[in-house]
C-alpha cells in the first residue's frame, strides 16, 4: 500500500479525474421546475435563468450545460463559443417537460451522450442520440479510448478509422498487452500493418498511437533545476529508450520537493500527479530492490537513492523500466505500474483483464437524503462499476446507483461485503464500498484496510513458505488461489471519500451541542465487550465530555441506554440537555428536546443518536446549544 501513503498528500483522485461540473439553464417556470428536478440527479450542478452571458461565462468553467428549452435557443446562443471536441463541454438540451434529452455537442469525449442517457433514464424520458457509431450499435473509438484511459495521439487518424467503422469494416489493432478489445477490432500480431497501435512504445508506423498511461517517472533533482530542463532531461531520456511522453502516467519523487518549483510547474503544465514519498520508504525500497545508492543524494535528503525507489514505489513494481539516468541537474529513472506488468503476463490465465488500475472506493453517503452526500461521494459512486453495500443505505441512493451492479448482503455480513470488494476491485473493476454517515465511523474503512494488511501478511508468508499439495496459506477452502495473493494488494488504490456523520447531521438538527469537547461512544456490544463500554461511558461522564451515543438500542439491547443513564447520572446534573434524534435528514426524522431524567421516557431505536449535553449546555428556543467562551466577548 506504499503508494498510497503519497495518494493522500496528492490531490483526491476522484477529483482529479474529470469531475461533472453542471450548469442548468432555464427560461420558464416550468423549465425552473424542472431544473429542480435534475438537480436532485446533479445536487451540486448550478441553476441559472437562461442569459446569453451567463451561457458565455459558464462554457469555460463546467464541463456540462444543460438547458431546458429549445434547440433553435441553444444553437444561436453556443454557435461563436463551440472550438474543438477535445475541449468543449458536454451540451445537452431538453424540452420544458422532460421528454427528450437531446445529446446537441461532444456526444463522446466530452460525454454529452452518456449524460442524455443519465437525465433521460432519470426523467423517464428518451435520449436522442445521433452519432453514427451510437445509432449503429458500433463502439465508438474516441469514447473507447477515453474509457480506457488512452492518450490519442492524431485525431485525423482518428476520424478515418472511426469511419471505417461506421462503414461496417473491422480495424487491425496491435496492442502490446492485454486489453479487451471490441468486436470492430481485428488484433493482429506485430505493429507491421497495424492500423491501431495500443503501446507506450514508440515505433515507426503509420499507424494511429494510442498510448496507455503505465510509465511512471521517478525523478530526482537539484534544488532551483528549472521546469525546462526537467522537461527537456525526460523528453531525451524517454527519446532514447523508445518510449511515449504520453504514456506517462505520473511522476515520483521524495517529499521534500514539494515545494520544487521547476518540479511542480512541469507536472503542473502537463497535467501529470506527482506522488511524493519520504526518505524512510525510499531507503526501505532501496534496501528491498537492492537499489545502487549515492553517498551525495543521501547527504542532500537523508534519502540513499530518489529516483528509482521512487518509481518502482509509485509503480507498485519490483522491477525497473529503465534505470536512472543523470544529465545535468536531473535524474530519471522508469517503471511500469504493476497492474500492466500483471496483465502482460498473464494474458493467457486471464484473457478479459483490462489494464484499469484497480480502484476501491470507501463512500461515506451521509446521513439519508441525497442532497447531504458531497459531490466527491457522488462522482465516486458514479465512476464505479460495482456498489457493495447494506440494503438500507442503497435505498437511500436510488438515483445514483441505478443500472449498475450491486453487492448487496445482510447486516451482519460486513466482512463478507468487504471480502467481495476488495476481489473485485483487484479483478480491474471500480468498486465503491458503501457507508452510511461517514464511511470511518463505525464503518466500512477500517474493516478494508485491516482486510487488505491481513491479506498482504498472508501473502508474504504464503511466498516464504514452499508450494504445499493440500490447501495452505493463501489457498481458500476450495484450494484456490485468492485473487488478492495472485495480483497482491500494493496494486489496489484505495481511497476514503467522508461523509457527513450521524452526529454532524443530529447535532445540526438540535443547533449546536457538540460546540466543544465531545466524546462518541457506540452501546452496541456486538464487536466491543461491554466492560469496556461501561468505562468509556464513566470516564467521558466523569470528563464532562458532551457525550454523543451511536448504536443506543436494538431489539436484542434494550437495556445498554438504561445503563448509561445511570452512569451519566452519577457526574451530572438530571436536567442536563438531551437531543434525541432519529433518522436525521431523513423523512421519518425526529428530534426531541428533553433532559437526562427524562431521556428514557421517549422512543429510541436504531437509526437513533442521542446528545448528552455537558454541564454547561443549555436549551434556548427549542435549540440545544453548548457554550464554548464566547460569553464575554458578546455581551
Ligand atoms: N457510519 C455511520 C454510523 C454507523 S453506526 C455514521 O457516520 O453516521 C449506526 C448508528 O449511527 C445508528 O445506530 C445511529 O445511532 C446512527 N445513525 C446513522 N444514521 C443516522 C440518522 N440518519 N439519524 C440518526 N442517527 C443515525
Amino acid at each position: 500500500m506504499s503508494t498510497e501513503s503519497s495518494k493522500r498528500s496528492q490531490k483526491s483522485e476522484v477529483r482529479s479525474q474529470n469531475k461533472r461540473t453542471a450548469a442548468i439553464f432555464y427560461i420558464t417556470d416550468n423549465g425552473f421546475k424542472l431544473a429542480q428536478e435534475i438537480r436532485k440527479l446533479y445536487p451540486d450542478a448550478r441553476v441559472f435563468k437562461f442569459k446569453a452571458d451567463a451561457v458565455s461565462k459558464s462554457w469555460g468553467e463546467n464541463n456540462a450545460l444543460i438547458f431546458l428549452m429549445a434547440s433553435g435557443i441553444v444553437v444561436r446562443t453556443i454557435a461563436p463559443l463551440i472550438k474543438d471536441k477535445k475541449t468543449d463541454p458536454a451540451v445537452v438540451v431538453l424540452d420544458e417537460k422532460g421528454r427528450y434529452a437531446v445529446s446537441l455537442l461532444s456526444g463522446h469525449l466530452g460525454g454529452a451522450n452518456g449524460l442524455a442517457k443519465e437525465i433521460a433514464a432519470f426523467l423517464k424520458g428518451e435520449a436522442v442520440i445521433t452519432t453514427a457509431s451510437d445509432v449503429q450499435g458500433k463502439v465508438s473509438l474516441d469514447l473507447w479510448a477515453k474509457d480506457n484511459d488512452l492518450y490519442i495521439e492524431d485525431f485525423e487518424k482518428l476520424k478515418k478509422l472511426s469511419s471505417k467503422i461506421v462503414n461496417g469494416k473491422k480495424i487491425k489493432v496491435w496492442p502490446d498487452h492485454t486489453i479487451k478489445v471490441p468486436d470492430e477490432f481485428i488484433t493482429v500480431d506485430s505493429a507491421k500493418g497495424a492500423e491501431l497501435i495500443i503501446s507506450h512504445k514508440l515505433v515507426k508506423s503509420n499507424a494511429l498511437f494510442l498510448r496507455p498511461k503505465t510509465l511512471i517517472t521517478g525523478i530526482g533533482c537539484n534544488r532551483g533545476t528549472s521546469a525546462a530542463e526537467i522537461e527537456n532531461t525526460i523528453k531525451k531520456v524517454l527519446l532514447k529508450e523508445k518510449l511515449s511522453f504520453h504514456s506517462i502516467r505520473n511522476l515520483a519523487t521524495i517529499d521534500i520537493k514539494k515545494d520544487e518549483k521547476g518540479l511542480t510547474g512541469f507536472a503542473g503544465e502537463n497535467k501529470l500527479d506527482i506522488k511524493f514519498f519520504s526518505k524512510e520508504e525510499l531507503n526501505s525500497a532501496v534496501s528491498t530492490f537492492d537499489l545502487a545508492r549515492s553517498k551525495t543524494v543521501e547527504a542532500a535528503t537523508g534519502a540513499m537513492a530518489v529516483a528509482e525507489p521512487a518509481a518502482l514505489l509509485s509503480a507498485g513494481s519490483d522491477k525497473l523500466l529503465v534505470p536512472k539516468q543523470k544529465i545535468g541537474n536531473v535524474t530519471v529513472a522508469v517503471a511500469i505500474r504493476k497492474s500492466e506488468v500483471r496483465s502482460q503476463k498473464s494474458e493467457k490465465q486471464n484473457p478479459s483483464l483490462v489494464t484499469r488500475h484497480p480502484s476501491l472506493f470507501i463512500v461515506g453517503t451521509g446521513p439519508g437524503n441525497i442532497e447531504h452526500i458531497t459531490p466527491s461521494a457522488q462522482e465516486a459512486i458514479r465512476r464505479s462499476d460495482v456498489i457493495v453495500g447494506y440494503g438500507t443505505y442503497l435505498d437511500l441512493v436510488p438515483e445514483l446507483i441505478k443500472g449498475k451492479e450491486v453487492v448487496s448482503t445482510g447486516m451482519t455480513k460486513e466482512v463478507d461485503r468487504c471480502r467481495k470488494a476488495v476481489e473485485l476491485a483487484l479483478q480491474g473493476k471500480t468498486v465503491a464500498v458503501i457507508s452510511g454517515g461517514d464511511p470511518g465511523i463505525y464503518a466500512m474503512a477500517g474493516l478494508v484496510f485491516e482486510m487488505i494488511r491481513a491479506e498482504e501478511q498472508k501473502s508474504k508468508r504464503a511466498k516464504e513458505t514452499p508450494p504445499c499439495s493440500s490447501p495452505c496459506q493463501g489457498e481458500d477452502r476450495r484450494g484456490q488461489t485468492s485473487a488478492l495473493l495472485r495480483f497482491g494488494t500494493s496494486a489496489l488504490s484505495v481511497e476514503v471519500i467522508p461523509g457527513i456523520s450521524a452526529l454532524n447531521a443530529c447535532a445540526a438538527r438540535l443547533g449546536a451541542p457538540l460546540m466543544h469537547d465531545f466524546a462518541s461512544i457506540s452501546l452496541s456490544d456486538r464487536l466491543t465487550p461491554w466492560e469496556v463500554i461501561e468505562k468509556r461511558l464513566e470516564a467521558a461522564a466523569a470528563a464532562d465530555f458532551v457525550i454523543a451515543l451511536y448504536n443506543p438500542k436494538s431489539k436484542g439491547r434494550q437495556e445498554h441506554i438504561n445503563r448509561a443513564q445511570e452512569i451519566i447520572l452519577k457526574h451530572r446534573s438530571p436536567d442536563t440537555p438531551v437531543g434525541i434524534v432519529k433518522g436525521a435528514m431523513r423523512e421519518n426524522e425526529e428530534i426531541v428536546i428533553t433532559d437526562l431524567k427524562n431521556m428514557l421516557s421517549h422512543d429510541i431505536d436504531m437509526q437513533t443518536t442521542v446528545i448528552i449535553g455537558n454541564s454547561k449546555t443549555f436549551v434556548w428556543n427549542n435549540r440545544i446549544i453548548t457554550p464554548r467562551g464566547y460569553e464575554k466577548k458578546i455581551q
